[in-house]
């Protein structure tokens, strides 16, 4: 029901899933309040995080919370007859090395977690590398000898969770994209940059572009992912950094042979491959990453204060760069072990992929607590694309202030504490990207 009191116009700066979805929300529930979404580029932005090859859609969460809620989205996007059309029900194997320690259990409470809550014909034990391995190539296949990759192994035990699947996220983004543009309420202006917050007296009212014109709004809406702390002081809760990414082209050949592989994902080494999708197999690590530190006059004050933060340093911004060499290095080391015939072959592409990410992996949806009429969904730390169908509802339940009290406490500005495994990386420090940069010959 329209809520009598709700603002008659909103900016949202930021056109990836948090800021399209939120655009469509306050558009149904509030038909006559004016959306402007705002972005350096035309969504699927390029160089944004939401639009992507492929991106995973799972509900096994150790976290109630968000198991709940990936359950519900995944749901809706099964339902959703234009999603369902790049959504691709490959199921997803977890695999680790079986040593003791931080991996295992997050992988063993995962496990627990699925066994507890599915059917148990939709989640296959493998406690062999024999048969992890099998479960990419087939039952005929044949474990590559420790010899040949020089280490121990590290794809021992795993499971296949039938449920997951994987979507093509740019695709879909072009989708909610032309939802929003279908909504007479939303107004796309893309292209330049917000500069700043437009402030008068501690109450936002609007944004200021980089080429100075001035877009003015009862209620802002920051949803700028990666490049989230140039436009707030987000007080280190967030920070950015980028884990790389990497393609190889397959044969027709190899897609019909690995055409059924689930996702495979190990938890020890932070490697993840997809089966192959328009004759290309996608590769990633959750390593620790690369940060891209700068300095920049501070977002919210008007003196002549300066911060350093990391920001998004892409395809878009440096067309060069390919992936570090060590970062390389890492992604051929997996495949090796797990799919030998690819480990020499060389990348179509590579690219570093930014992340907005909180010590929690939590998001942040919340108003600013220092800025009126300001309000924040970011920190989507490598996990938040799934809940494309549901986030933006959340977020205008936020703005609204009727976010329900756990979700509150869950996605409060300020929130402390560690990781629980909701998008486990491997430890180790972010790197900086300026030292171990590589560009194409
Ligand atoms: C390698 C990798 C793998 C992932 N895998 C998964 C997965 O399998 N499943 C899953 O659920 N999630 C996954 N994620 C996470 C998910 O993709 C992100 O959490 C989500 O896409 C973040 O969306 P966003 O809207 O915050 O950011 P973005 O999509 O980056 O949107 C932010 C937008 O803000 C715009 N912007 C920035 N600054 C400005 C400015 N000053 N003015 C105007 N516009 C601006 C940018 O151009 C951009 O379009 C993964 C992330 C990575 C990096």
């Amino acid at each position: 029901m329209e809520q009598a009191n709700f603002p008659e116009s909103v900016v949202i700066v930021g056109a990836g899933i948090f800021g399209l979805s939120t655009a469509l929300a306050i558009a149904r529930r509030h038909p006559t309040t004016r959306v402007t979404v705002i972005d350096r580029l035309t969504p699927p932005v390029e160089d944004g995080t939401s639009a992507e090859m492929t991106r995973c859609i799972r509900a096994d969460y150790a976290d109630p919370i968000y198991a709940r809620l990936a359950a519900e989205s995944q749901m809706l996007i099964e339902a959703d007859p234009d999603l369902r059309r790049h959504y691709f029900k490959s199921g997803m194997t977890f695999a680790c090395d079986g040593k003791p320690g931080r991996f295992l259990d997050i992988w063993k409470r995962g496990l627990e977690n699925v066994k507890m809550r599915q059917d148990p014909t939709t989640i296959v034990e493998m406690n062999t590398p024999e048969e992890v391995f099998k479960s990419i190539h087939g039952p005929a296949a044949e474990l590559v000898p420790e010899s040949e990759f020089g280490r121990e192994r590290q794809w021992n035990i795993g499971y296949c969770n039938l449920n997951d699947a994987f979507i093509d996220a740019t695709e879909s983004v072009r989708i909610y994209y032309q939802r929003c543009l279908a909504e007479p309420s939303i107004a796309f202006r893309c292209g330049t940059p917000v500069s700043r917050i437009n402030k008068s007296n501690g109450v936002a009212v609007g944004v200021i572009l980089e080429d100075g014109n001035v877009i003015n709004a009862e209620t802002t809406l920051i949803a700028t992912g990666a490049w989230s702390n140039s436009l707030v002081d987000l007080e280190g809760l967030m920070y950015s950094s980028a884990i790389e990414v990497a393609w190889l082209k397959v044969t027709e050949d190899e897609t019909e042979r690995w055409k059924n592989m689930p996702i495979t994902t190990n938890m020890s080494t932070g490697f993840n491959i997809f089966p192959p999708y328009n004759c290309e197999i996608k590769c990633l690590r959750r390593s620790p990453g690369y940060c891209n530190t700068v300095t920049i006059p501070h977002p919210e004050e008007d003196d002549s204060k300066m911060i350093e933060i990391s920001l998004p340093r892409t395809m878009v911004t440096n067309p060069t760069d390919i992936i570090p060499a060590e970062a390389e290095d890492a992604l051929r080391d997996n495949l090796r072990e797990l799919m030998p015939s690819l480990a020499n072959r060389e990348f179509d592409r590579t690219k570093l992929c930014w992340l907005s990410q909180t010590p929690t992996a939590d998001f942040i949806i919340a108003p600013h607590p220092r800025i009126r009429k300001l309000h924040v969904a970011t920190g989507g730390s490598g996990h938040a694309w799934k809940f494309l169908p549901i986030i933006g509802n959340m977020v205008l339940d936020s703005m609204e202030g009727q976010l329900h009290s756990e979700l509150m406490e869950k996605w409060a500005w300020g929130r402390q504490g560690k990781d629980g495994g909701n998008a486990p990386r491997v430890d180790g420090k972010a790197k900086e990207l300026q030292y171990v940069v590589r560009s194409k010959s």
